[in-house]
């Protein structure tokens, strides 16, 4: 399998006309996704499907259902498909490294999207991770400055949980540090599902006697499970829990009172980046000529990669016009439920 660029020259070579190469739009980019746990996911998918439809490319995919074995043989299954180029989001970010190896063996490009795959020769799409830990940390400290604070992380084969938590700790490093703040509890949830985190949160509860004053999340599912925890010991509403996603019951919480932040990354966005950059890549264009792309080698192994940041926007009670005005959700759904006059974007 070739890439495409190399299959044009080729084409080229065999005497196709300029106009004709011009004209070939029928690139095949492979999708492989982790699973579809988290609503953002199909906000993804679509994104990257309207933007290849809009380029003229083909859209392939897979699902590997949370297994990270699946996964390696999706990505095998896509090459064989006839992907020109690849878009995965790792489940493990370990376990996928042969799959991607082999596309970059065969000259197929890669981007690692929004979880880091750790090889130079992958291109790395993502928000800025640390900054979505910060923004988490910040919200909830400003409503407890002290206390107990428990940190519910994301799943340990995804680097994401590490950078938010580093994030996270940069912010409140001085408050540990003087004694004000204590940690109580801190655990990974394995395969970012809520329920684990809900057992988590009550375990820590328990072992706490519920002196719990504030909860660092690290996304809205672990948040939903956090606060249904909260919420068994009446507690739901004054500690303070943070999250990402801006998922829809997340915000609907949000205006309720039980979450007290959502880290919004527009991944309406990202998808059509993604689809962007699969696409010029697949032309031939050098990774460190896609527009915006900076060095990055803040991984666990220090890898220098190719790399698009994109801007992550914190979401409050005070700013949840925000997501209404982006056409991201309804007013309906955010406000389900809230009390006339205690939100002012539900007014
Ligand atoms: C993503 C989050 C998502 C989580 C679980 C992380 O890598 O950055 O947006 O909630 O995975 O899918």
């Amino acid at each position: 399998m070739k890439k495409f660029a190399t299959a044009m020259l080729a084409g080229v070579a065999m005497s196709m006309t300029l106009a004709s190469v011009a004209d070939a739009k029928d690139k095949i980019v492979g999708v492989s996704w982790s699973n579809f746990q988290e609503e953002r996911w199909k906000t993804d998918e679509a994104a990257i499907k309207a933007a290849l439809e809009a380029t003229g490319d083909k859209y392939i995919s897979a699902d590997a259902q949370s297994n990270p074995g699946k996964q390696l043989t999706d990505v095998e299954s896509l090459i064989a498909q006839g992907a020109n180029a690849l878009i995965i989001l790792a489940q493990d970010s370990s376990a996928i490294g042969p799959a991607v190896e082999k596309a970059v063996a065969e000259g197929i490009p890669v981007v690692g999207y929004d979880r880091l795959i750790e090889n130079k020769d992958a291109f790395y799409l993502t928000f800025d991770n640390v900054e979505v830990g910060r923004m988490q940390a910040r919200e909830v400290f400003k409503v407890k400055p002290e206390g107990n604070y428990v940190f519910i992380k994301g799943s340990g084969t995804d680097p994401n949980a590490d950078f938010l938590f580093a994030g996270a700790m940069e912010v409140l490093k001085e408050a540990i540090d003087g004694g004000k703040i204590k940690n109580v509890g801190e655990a990974y949830t394995d395969g970012w599902l809520p329920a684990n985190a809900q057992k988590n949160m009550e375990q820590f509860l328990t072992s706490n006697d519920n002196k719990v004053d504030a909860v660092v999340a690290a996304n809205d599912g672990t948040a939903g499970g956090v606060v249904a925890a909260l919420t068994a010991q009446g507690l739901a509403g004054s500690v303070p829990v943070s999250g990402q996603d801006a998922d829809h019951a997340a915000l609907n919480r949000i205006a309720l009172g039980t979450q007290t932040v959502s880290v919004w990354k527009d991944s309406r966005a990202l998808g059509k980046a993604a689809a962007e950059i699969a696409s010029a890549l697949a032309d031939g264009t050098a990774m460190d000529a896609i527009p915006g792309t900076v060095k990055f080698s803040g991984g666990p192994n220090k890898v220098e990669m190719n790399s698009v940041f994109l801007a992550p926007v914190a979401i409050t009670k005070d700013n949840l016009n925000v997501v209404i005005d982006a056409g991201w959700v309804d007013k309906a759904t955010v406000c389900q439920g809230v009390a006339a006059g205690s939100v002012a974007a539900c007014n």
